[in-house]
């Protein structure tokens, strides 16, 4: 029985898990060990799941063409992190797999809801590591577990699921106009990186005004709503409001 199941497996050419054991093995070989070593620290043990957050939503938002040509590109440090997560991979699998982490990172963002479709064969693989694994009883060691599927996408839109069940909170859309950006949100940063030094410069602007300058300029832009909303202009919007004084300052009318 075992060893029917054994052989079935090794002729199974669709086998990913088989195919990606030995490319890993072959990448070992072939790859830097320091090179190896800088991509598990950029992609993040199991567990650091802020590093592996960061390195998560980078993935799903790159650009489709630069990360097809360096996903295939034996010496950029993304194939380096690929291989550490995957073994061997085809760059369009990458590509699939991005747009399927970045579908459903954005339905679980907007819809509250991300189902994830876990095909036959798909498998949870626990291991532990020790740095002497023949006193394994003496040394405390570290259990690792992950998902393999026979699908680079769902191995890791699972691995992203680990990683969303703790952080999924310091996600966050940009909120610039048409700005589509998903970021990892801190006190300091409201904005993607793309939009934070325009919005540093308003806050800029915004410490300057006086008090009364932005009770004005609020009530301007109340005026403007209203008027748009009523279909008026704003001079007649203005006279349908009229501002309480604040304290502290007096009203001139
Ligand atoms: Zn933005």
């Amino acid at each position: 029985m075992k060893l029917r199941q054994t052989s079935r497996q090794k002729d199974s050419s669709s086998d990913w898990l088989e195919q990606g054991k030995e490319a890993a093995q072959a990448a070992s070989d072939v790859y830097p060990r320091r090179e190896m070593e800088q991509a598990r620290l950029r992609v993040g043990d199991e567990g650091d799941y802020a590093k592996r957050l960061r390195w998560l939503l980078q993935l799903a938002q790159w650009p489709r063409p630069a990360l097809m040509e360096l996903a295939g590109r034996r010496s950029s440090p993304l194939s380096y992190d690929l291989h550490w997560l995957f073994g061997s991979y085809r760059p369009e699998d990458v590509v699939a797999a991005a747009d399927a982490l970045d579908r459903g990172i954005r339905s679980l963002l907007a819809a509250d809801r991300w189902e994830i479709d876990i095909p036959a064969g798909t498998r949870c693989v626990l291991t532990i590591e020790t740095s002497r694994p023949k006193d394994r009883r003496q040394v405390a060691g570290r259990l690792n577990s992950y998902f393999r599927a026979p699908d680079l996408s769902t191995t890791l839109l699972l691995l992203a699921r680990d990683v969303l069940k703790v952080e999924w909170r310091r996600i966050q859309k940009c909120p610039a106009e048409g700005c589509p950006r998903l970021f990892i949100k801190n006190k300091r940063a409201q904005f993607c990186p793309d939009h934070r030094s325009q919005a540093e410069r308003a806050r800029r602007w915004r410490g300057k005004q006086t008090k009364k300058d932005l009770s004005d300029l609020r009530h301007r832009q109340y005026v403007r709503r209203l008027a748009k909303k009523r279909g008026v202009k704003e001079k007649s919007a203005a006279k349908m409001v009229s501002r309480r004084p604040r304290i502290g300052q007096e009203v001139k009318s």
